[in-house]
Protein backbone atom coordinates (compact mmCIF):
# COMPACT_ATOMS: atom_id res chain seq x y z
CA UNK A 1 0.00 0.00 0.00
CA UNK A 2 2.77 2.20 1.02
CA UNK A 3 4.40 1.70 -3.14
CA UNK A 4 0.99 2.52 -3.93
CA UNK A 5 0.63 5.64 -2.26
CA UNK A 6 4.47 6.79 -3.59
CA UNK A 7 3.28 5.64 -6.93
CA UNK A 8 0.18 8.01 -6.77
CA UNK A 9 2.38 11.22 -6.20
CA UNK A 10 4.57 9.83 -9.14
CA UNK A 11 1.12 9.72 -11.35
CA UNK A 12 0.44 13.13 -10.23
CA UNK A 13 4.04 14.13 -11.55
CA UNK A 14 3.65 12.70 -14.69
CA UNK A 15 0.44 14.34 -15.02
CA UNK A 16 1.64 18.03 -14.66
CA UNK A 17 4.23 16.78 -17.23
CA UNK A 18 2.31 15.42 -19.43
CA UNK A 19 -0.73 18.16 -19.07
CA UNK A 20 2.30 20.60 -19.87
CA UNK A 21 4.69 18.76 -22.78
CA UNK A 22 2.19 16.80 -24.46
CA UNK A 23 -1.35 18.24 -24.26
CA UNK A 24 -2.62 16.86 -27.46
CA UNK A 25 -3.31 13.55 -25.88
CA UNK A 26 -6.07 15.27 -23.66
CA UNK A 27 -8.32 12.82 -24.75
CA UNK A 28 -6.09 10.03 -23.25
CA UNK A 29 -5.81 11.74 -20.28
CA UNK A 30 -9.55 12.47 -19.61
CA UNK A 31 -10.56 8.70 -20.69
CA UNK A 32 -8.48 7.51 -18.09
CA UNK A 33 -9.52 9.90 -15.32
CA UNK A 34 -13.07 9.67 -16.12
CA UNK A 35 -12.89 5.56 -15.77
CA UNK A 36 -10.79 5.75 -12.29
CA UNK A 37 -13.69 8.34 -11.13
CA UNK A 38 -16.56 5.93 -12.76
CA UNK A 39 -15.09 3.19 -10.29
CA UNK A 40 -14.87 5.27 -7.55
CA UNK A 41 -18.84 5.85 -7.64
CA UNK A 42 -19.50 2.26 -7.81
CA UNK A 43 -17.44 1.42 -5.12
CA UNK A 44 -19.25 3.86 -2.05
CA UNK A 45 -22.55 2.26 -1.96
CA UNK A 46 -21.35 -1.60 -1.29
CA UNK A 47 -18.35 -0.11 0.94
CA UNK A 48 -20.56 2.13 2.92
CA UNK A 49 -22.93 0.10 3.20
CA UNK A 50 -21.22 -3.08 4.87
CA UNK A 51 -18.62 -0.78 6.71
CA UNK A 52 -21.47 0.65 8.88
CA UNK A 53 -23.14 -2.75 9.20
CA UNK A 54 -19.72 -4.30 10.47
CA UNK A 55 -19.13 -1.10 12.64
CA UNK A 56 -22.48 -1.38 14.36
CA UNK A 57 -21.85 -5.34 14.85
CA UNK A 58 -18.89 -4.93 16.47
CA UNK A 59 -20.83 -3.62 19.26
CA UNK A 60 -20.64 -7.43 19.91
CA UNK A 61 -23.96 -7.62 21.84
CA UNK A 62 -27.16 -6.13 23.37
CA UNK A 63 -25.98 -4.95 26.95
CA UNK A 64 -22.67 -3.73 25.79
CA UNK A 65 -24.51 -1.75 23.39
CA UNK A 66 -26.20 -0.45 26.31
CA UNK A 67 -23.50 -0.53 29.04
CA UNK A 68 -21.18 1.81 26.35
CA UNK A 69 -22.64 1.68 23.17
CA UNK A 70 -24.87 5.06 23.63
CA UNK A 71 -21.87 6.65 25.61
CA UNK A 72 -19.41 5.84 23.27
CA UNK A 73 -21.81 7.23 20.69
CA UNK A 74 -22.26 10.47 21.68
CA UNK A 75 -19.11 11.11 22.04
CA UNK A 76 -18.49 10.32 18.73
CA UNK A 77 -20.93 12.40 17.41
CA UNK A 78 -20.02 15.47 19.25
CA UNK A 79 -16.07 15.06 18.35
CA UNK A 80 -16.63 14.82 14.75
CA UNK A 81 -19.46 17.00 14.38
CA UNK A 82 -16.94 20.03 16.66
CA UNK A 83 -13.93 18.82 13.53
CA UNK A 84 -16.34 19.19 10.66
CA UNK A 85 -17.62 22.28 11.58
CA UNK A 86 -14.01 23.88 12.14
CA UNK A 87 -13.37 22.37 8.96
CA UNK A 88 -16.02 24.30 7.07
CA UNK A 89 -15.39 27.81 9.15
CA UNK A 90 -12.01 27.71 8.35
CA UNK A 91 -12.77 26.90 4.73
CA UNK A 92 -15.46 29.45 4.41
CA UNK A 93 -13.11 31.88 5.95
CA UNK A 94 -9.84 31.66 4.00
CA UNK A 95 -11.86 30.05 0.87
CA UNK A 96 -8.82 28.50 -0.36
CA UNK A 97 -10.28 27.94 -3.94
CA UNK A 98 -11.49 31.47 -4.56
CA UNK A 99 -10.00 33.00 -7.73
CA UNK A 100 -9.99 29.55 -9.41
CA UNK A 101 -12.58 28.56 -11.58
CA UNK A 102 -12.74 24.80 -13.35
CA UNK A 103 -15.91 24.11 -15.48
CA UNK A 104 -17.64 20.51 -15.27
CA UNK A 105 -17.57 18.43 -17.71
CA UNK A 106 -21.19 18.48 -19.82
CA UNK A 107 -21.71 14.76 -18.40
CA UNK A 108 -20.53 14.87 -15.01
CA UNK A 109 -22.70 13.64 -12.33
CA UNK A 110 -23.89 16.85 -11.20
CA UNK A 111 -27.45 17.25 -9.24
CA UNK A 112 -28.92 20.48 -7.35
CA UNK A 113 -28.40 21.19 -4.23
CA UNK A 114 -31.41 19.80 -2.31
CA UNK A 115 -32.53 21.15 0.82
CA UNK A 116 -33.26 19.50 4.09
CA UNK A 117 -36.95 19.34 3.56
CA UNK A 118 -36.56 17.77 0.16
CA UNK A 119 -33.76 15.23 1.56
CA UNK A 120 -36.05 14.19 4.22
CA UNK A 121 -39.14 13.79 1.46
CA UNK A 122 -36.84 12.11 -0.49
CA UNK A 123 -35.44 9.57 2.16
CA UNK A 124 -36.80 6.93 0.67
CA UNK A 125 -35.38 5.81 -2.97
CA UNK A 126 -38.52 4.82 -5.36
CA UNK A 127 -36.75 1.60 -6.67
CA UNK A 128 -33.82 -0.88 -5.77
CA UNK A 129 -32.20 0.47 -8.62
CA UNK A 130 -32.07 4.01 -6.49
CA UNK A 131 -30.86 2.82 -3.48
CA UNK A 132 -27.91 1.04 -4.78
CA UNK A 133 -27.08 3.78 -7.12
CA UNK A 134 -26.77 5.70 -4.05
CA UNK A 135 -28.43 8.97 -4.90
CA UNK A 136 -29.56 9.06 -1.38
CA UNK A 137 -26.96 8.63 0.84
CA UNK A 138 -28.86 9.48 4.15
CA UNK A 139 -31.40 6.24 3.15
CA UNK A 140 -28.43 4.11 2.96
CA UNK A 141 -26.78 5.13 5.98
CA UNK A 142 -30.13 4.23 7.83
CA UNK A 143 -30.59 0.88 6.37
CA UNK A 144 -27.22 0.35 7.20
CA UNK A 145 -27.46 1.02 10.71
CA UNK A 146 -31.00 -0.42 11.07
CA UNK A 147 -29.96 -3.71 9.70
CA UNK A 148 -26.50 -3.31 12.31
CA UNK A 149 -28.87 -2.70 15.09
CA UNK A 150 -31.19 -5.76 14.37
CA UNK A 151 -28.38 -8.31 13.58
CA UNK A 152 -26.85 -7.62 16.66
CA UNK A 153 -30.14 -7.44 18.74
CA UNK A 154 -31.36 -10.97 17.32
CA UNK A 155 -28.42 -12.43 15.57
CA UNK A 156 -28.66 -15.57 18.19
CA UNK A 157 -32.47 -16.24 16.78
CA UNK A 158 -31.10 -15.90 13.32
CA UNK A 159 -29.86 -19.36 11.81
CA UNK A 160 -28.11 -18.05 9.15
CA UNK A 161 -24.76 -16.08 10.14
CA UNK A 162 -25.53 -12.28 8.94
CA UNK A 163 -23.37 -10.87 10.94
CA UNK A 164 -20.30 -13.41 9.31
CA UNK A 165 -21.95 -12.89 6.09
CA UNK A 166 -21.62 -8.82 6.38
CA UNK A 167 -17.87 -8.71 7.87
CA UNK A 168 -17.08 -11.34 4.57
CA UNK A 169 -18.82 -8.86 1.93
CA UNK A 170 -16.96 -5.94 4.32
CA UNK A 171 -13.22 -8.22 3.87
CA UNK A 172 -14.06 -8.39 -0.35
CA UNK A 173 -15.03 -4.17 -0.99
CA UNK A 174 -11.94 -3.63 1.11
CA UNK A 175 -10.11 -6.34 -1.16
CA UNK A 176 -11.93 -4.64 -4.24
CA UNK A 177 -11.15 -0.91 -2.31
CA UNK A 178 -7.60 -2.08 -2.58
CA UNK A 179 -7.49 -3.31 -6.64
CA UNK A 180 -9.32 0.18 -7.37
CA UNK A 181 -6.13 2.29 -5.13
CA UNK A 182 -3.61 -0.10 -7.22
CA UNK A 183 -5.53 1.25 -10.45
CA UNK A 184 -5.60 5.08 -8.82
CA UNK A 185 -2.01 6.27 -10.00
CA UNK A 186 -2.82 5.82 -13.73
CA UNK A 187 -6.35 7.74 -13.08
CA UNK A 188 -4.75 10.48 -11.05
CA UNK A 189 -1.98 10.73 -13.62
CA UNK A 190 -4.81 11.02 -16.34
CA UNK A 191 -7.13 13.30 -14.03
CA UNK A 192 -4.11 15.94 -13.10
CA UNK A 193 -3.06 15.69 -16.87
CA UNK A 194 -6.31 16.91 -17.80
CA UNK A 195 -6.41 19.50 -15.08
CA UNK A 196 -3.02 20.75 -16.52
CA UNK A 197 -4.50 20.97 -19.68
CA UNK A 198 -7.54 22.94 -19.16
CA UNK A 199 -6.27 25.34 -16.26
CA UNK A 200 -2.39 25.04 -17.08
CA UNK A 201 -0.30 25.09 -13.79
CA UNK A 202 -2.56 27.81 -12.22
CA UNK A 203 -3.73 25.14 -10.79
CA UNK A 204 -0.67 24.60 -8.43
CA UNK A 205 -1.44 27.31 -6.05
CA UNK A 206 -4.82 26.91 -5.04
CA UNK A 207 -3.83 23.01 -4.34
CA UNK A 208 -1.21 24.30 -1.64
CA UNK A 209 -3.70 27.22 -0.12
CA UNK A 210 -6.38 23.95 0.15
CA UNK A 211 -3.62 21.65 1.71
CA UNK A 212 -2.50 24.51 4.68
CA UNK A 213 -6.10 24.91 5.44
CA UNK A 214 -6.53 20.96 6.17
CA UNK A 215 -3.26 21.34 7.86
CA UNK A 216 -4.43 24.23 9.77
CA UNK A 217 -7.50 22.72 10.79
CA UNK A 218 -5.86 19.72 11.78
CA UNK A 219 -3.28 21.22 13.82
CA UNK A 220 -6.01 23.22 15.63
CA UNK A 221 -8.27 20.00 15.97
CA UNK A 222 -5.29 18.05 17.68
CA UNK A 223 -3.64 20.58 19.45
CA UNK A 224 -6.65 22.51 20.87
CA UNK A 225 -9.94 20.65 20.89
CA UNK A 226 -8.57 16.88 21.66
CA UNK A 227 -6.23 18.19 24.48
CA UNK A 228 -9.28 20.45 26.11
CA UNK A 229 -11.06 17.00 26.47
CA UNK A 230 -8.36 15.35 27.81
CA UNK A 231 -7.44 18.01 30.56
CA UNK A 232 -11.51 18.62 31.21
CA UNK A 233 -13.14 15.03 30.88
CA UNK A 234 -10.29 12.75 31.73
CA UNK A 235 -8.13 14.85 33.99
CA UNK A 236 -5.01 14.44 32.70
CA UNK A 237 -1.53 15.70 31.03
CA UNK A 238 -2.56 15.73 27.23
CA UNK A 239 1.47 15.84 26.78
CA UNK A 240 1.53 12.80 28.76
CA UNK A 241 -0.86 11.14 26.99
CA UNK A 242 0.47 12.02 23.58
CA UNK A 243 4.00 10.45 24.61
CA UNK A 244 2.52 7.57 25.53
CA UNK A 245 0.05 7.05 21.76
CA UNK A 246 3.36 8.29 20.09
CA UNK A 247 4.51 5.02 18.89
CA UNK A 248 1.18 4.36 17.35
CA UNK A 249 0.39 7.77 15.91
CA UNK A 250 3.65 7.72 13.67
CA UNK A 251 2.36 4.40 12.64
CA UNK A 252 -0.83 6.19 11.59
CA UNK A 253 1.39 8.74 10.20
CA UNK A 254 3.43 6.62 8.08
CA UNK A 255 0.81 3.95 7.18
CA UNK A 256 -1.92 6.42 6.65
CA UNK A 257 -3.92 3.81 7.96
CA UNK A 258 -5.73 3.46 11.54
CA UNK A 259 -6.14 -0.21 11.03
CA UNK A 260 -2.62 -0.81 10.67
CA UNK A 261 -2.01 1.46 13.84
CA UNK A 262 -4.88 -0.27 15.79
CA UNK A 263 -3.03 -2.74 17.22
CA UNK A 264 0.24 -0.61 18.68
CA UNK A 265 -2.68 1.95 20.03
CA UNK A 266 -5.22 -1.09 21.74
CA UNK A 267 -1.28 -1.94 24.07
CA UNK A 268 -0.27 1.44 24.15
CA UNK A 269 -3.35 2.57 25.65
CA UNK A 270 -3.90 -0.52 27.88
CA UNK A 271 -0.26 -0.96 29.21
CA UNK A 272 0.41 2.66 29.45
CA UNK A 273 -2.71 4.41 29.90
CA UNK A 274 -4.36 1.96 31.82
CA UNK A 275 -7.21 2.24 30.52
CA UNK A 276 -9.54 -1.41 31.14
CA UNK A 277 -9.27 -4.17 28.75
CA UNK A 278 -13.61 -4.18 28.24
CA UNK A 279 -13.26 -0.39 27.05
CA UNK A 280 -10.13 -0.29 24.73
CA UNK A 281 -11.08 -3.83 23.14
CA UNK A 282 -14.51 -2.02 22.22
CA UNK A 283 -13.98 1.69 21.82
CA UNK A 284 -11.35 1.20 19.22
CA UNK A 285 -11.99 -1.43 17.04
CA UNK A 286 -15.09 0.96 16.68
CA UNK A 287 -13.33 4.43 16.50
CA UNK A 288 -10.76 3.73 14.44
CA UNK A 289 -14.17 2.67 11.92
CA UNK A 290 -16.15 5.05 12.78
CA UNK A 291 -15.08 7.85 14.63
CA UNK A 292 -13.03 9.42 11.89
CA UNK A 293 -12.64 13.36 13.02
CA UNK A 294 -9.39 14.08 10.98
CA UNK A 295 -11.25 12.97 8.01
CA UNK A 296 -14.75 14.62 8.71
CA UNK A 297 -12.50 17.73 9.32
CA UNK A 298 -10.39 16.83 5.93
CA UNK A 299 -13.53 16.64 3.68
CA UNK A 300 -15.66 19.81 4.63
CA UNK A 301 -12.61 21.48 3.69
CA UNK A 302 -12.40 19.45 0.16
CA UNK A 303 -16.07 20.01 -0.29
CA UNK A 304 -15.80 24.00 0.39
CA UNK A 305 -12.55 23.87 -1.69
CA UNK A 306 -14.60 21.81 -5.10
CA UNK A 307 -17.65 23.75 -4.80
CA UNK A 308 -15.72 27.00 -4.56
CA UNK A 309 -13.61 26.15 -8.13
CA UNK A 310 -16.60 24.88 -9.71
CA UNK A 311 -18.55 27.70 -8.83
CA UNK A 312 -21.26 26.28 -6.92
CA UNK A 313 -22.70 28.81 -4.07
CA UNK A 314 -23.57 26.81 -0.91
CA UNK A 315 -26.01 28.35 0.90
CA UNK A 316 -26.68 28.04 4.72
CA UNK A 317 -28.52 24.51 3.64
CA UNK A 318 -25.99 22.78 2.29
CA UNK A 319 -23.79 23.89 4.92
CA UNK A 320 -25.58 21.87 7.07
CA UNK A 321 -25.65 19.06 4.39
CA UNK A 322 -22.28 19.11 3.92
CA UNK A 323 -22.15 18.51 8.14
CA UNK A 324 -24.31 15.89 8.88
CA UNK A 325 -23.11 13.60 5.33
CA UNK A 326 -19.28 14.32 6.71
CA UNK A 327 -20.32 12.90 9.63
CA UNK A 328 -21.68 10.01 7.72
CA UNK A 329 -18.91 9.53 5.20
CA UNK A 330 -16.83 9.53 7.67
CA UNK A 331 -17.94 7.05 9.54
CA UNK A 332 -18.12 5.24 6.36
CA UNK A 333 -14.70 5.51 5.20
CA UNK A 334 -12.92 2.56 6.10
CA UNK A 335 -9.50 2.53 8.15
CA UNK A 336 -7.36 2.06 5.44
CA UNK A 337 -5.66 5.01 3.12
CA UNK A 338 -7.85 7.25 0.56
CA UNK A 339 -11.24 5.94 2.10
CA UNK A 340 -11.92 9.33 3.15
CA UNK A 341 -11.13 10.55 -0.45
CA UNK A 342 -13.44 7.79 -1.71
CA UNK A 343 -16.97 8.49 0.52
CA UNK A 344 -16.13 12.27 -0.41
CA UNK A 345 -18.20 11.71 -3.44
CA UNK A 346 -21.35 11.19 -0.75
CA UNK A 347 -20.79 14.76 0.35
CA UNK A 348 -20.20 16.11 -3.04
CA UNK A 349 -23.33 15.27 -5.13
CA UNK A 350 -25.40 15.47 -1.78
CA UNK A 351 -24.75 19.24 -2.39
CA UNK A 352 -24.53 19.33 -6.10
CA UNK A 353 -21.00 19.51 -6.66
CA UNK A 354 -19.52 17.76 -9.36
CA UNK A 355 -17.92 14.39 -8.31
CA UNK A 356 -14.58 14.48 -10.55
CA UNK A 357 -13.54 17.29 -8.71
CA UNK A 358 -11.73 14.73 -6.36
CA UNK A 359 -9.14 14.04 -8.73
CA UNK A 360 -7.89 17.74 -8.51
CA UNK A 361 -7.12 17.18 -5.04
CA UNK A 362 -5.86 13.39 -5.59
CA UNK A 363 -2.42 14.28 -6.38
CA UNK A 364 -2.02 15.68 -3.13
CA UNK A 365 -3.37 13.68 -0.40
CA UNK A 366 -1.13 11.60 0.43
CA UNK A 367 0.04 13.90 2.90
CA UNK A 368 -3.17 15.00 4.06
CA UNK A 369 -4.12 11.33 4.58
CA UNK A 370 -0.58 10.77 6.75
CA UNK A 371 -1.78 13.56 8.90
CA UNK A 372 -5.69 12.98 9.12
CA UNK A 373 -5.46 9.55 10.12
CA UNK A 374 -2.82 10.46 13.29
CA UNK A 375 -5.73 12.69 14.06
CA UNK A 376 -8.50 9.99 13.91
CA UNK A 377 -5.95 7.64 15.78
CA UNK A 378 -5.26 11.09 18.49
CA UNK A 379 -8.55 11.47 18.98
CA UNK A 380 -9.91 8.21 19.64
CA UNK A 381 -7.28 7.73 22.50
CA UNK A 382 -9.23 10.67 23.93
CA UNK A 383 -12.20 8.62 23.52
CA UNK A 384 -11.47 5.64 25.21
CA UNK A 385 -10.44 7.78 28.09
CA UNK A 386 -13.77 9.84 28.37
CA UNK A 387 -15.54 6.67 27.78
CA UNK A 388 -13.25 4.99 31.01
CA UNK A 389 -14.79 8.06 32.64
CA UNK A 390 -18.28 8.27 31.99
CA UNK A 391 -18.52 4.46 32.74
CA UNK A 392 -16.85 4.82 36.38
CA UNK A 393 -14.21 2.18 36.97
CA UNK A 394 -16.86 0.16 39.08
CA UNK A 395 -18.17 -0.61 35.72
CA UNK A 396 -15.36 -3.09 34.27
CA UNK A 397 -14.84 -6.13 36.38
CA UNK A 398 -10.93 -5.71 35.06
CA UNK A 399 -10.55 -3.14 37.64
CA UNK A 400 -8.39 -0.06 36.09
CA UNK A 401 -10.31 2.95 34.72
CA UNK A 402 -8.05 5.94 34.99
CA UNK A 403 -5.46 7.15 32.74
CA UNK A 404 -2.55 6.85 34.40
CA UNK A 405 -1.50 10.62 34.42
N1 LIG B 1 -6.64 6.92 6.09
C1 LIG B 1 -7.61 7.32 7.07
C2 LIG B 1 -7.58 6.37 8.25
O1 LIG B 1 -7.17 5.24 8.10
C3 LIG B 1 -9.00 7.35 6.49
C4 LIG B 1 -9.07 8.44 5.47
O2 LIG B 1 -8.73 8.20 4.29
O3 LIG B 1 -9.42 9.57 5.83
O4 LIG B 1 -7.95 6.75 9.33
Amino acid sequence: MKNVQNTIILGAILGVLAGVFAPDYNHVYAFLGKAFITTLKYLVVPLVFSSLITGIISLGSVSMLRQMGGKTLIYFLITTTIAAVLGLTLALVIEPGNGFVMHAAADSAVQSPMSISEMIAQIIPSDFVGFMSGQNMLFLIIVSILIGILIVSFGNHITFPLDEFFEGVNDFMMVVTRWVIAFSPVGIFGLVGQLIVTTGAAAIIPLIKYMGVVLLGLVIYAGIVIPAILLFFVRCSPIAVARDVFPSLMTGFTTASSAAALPILMTDVQKKLKIPNKVASFVLPLGITINMDGTALFQCVATVFIAEIYGVALPFTSLVTIVVIAIFASIGAAAVPSAGIITLAMILSAVGIPIEGTGIIMGVDRLLDMCRTSVNLWSNTAAAGVVTRWCGKNAFEDGGGEFSN
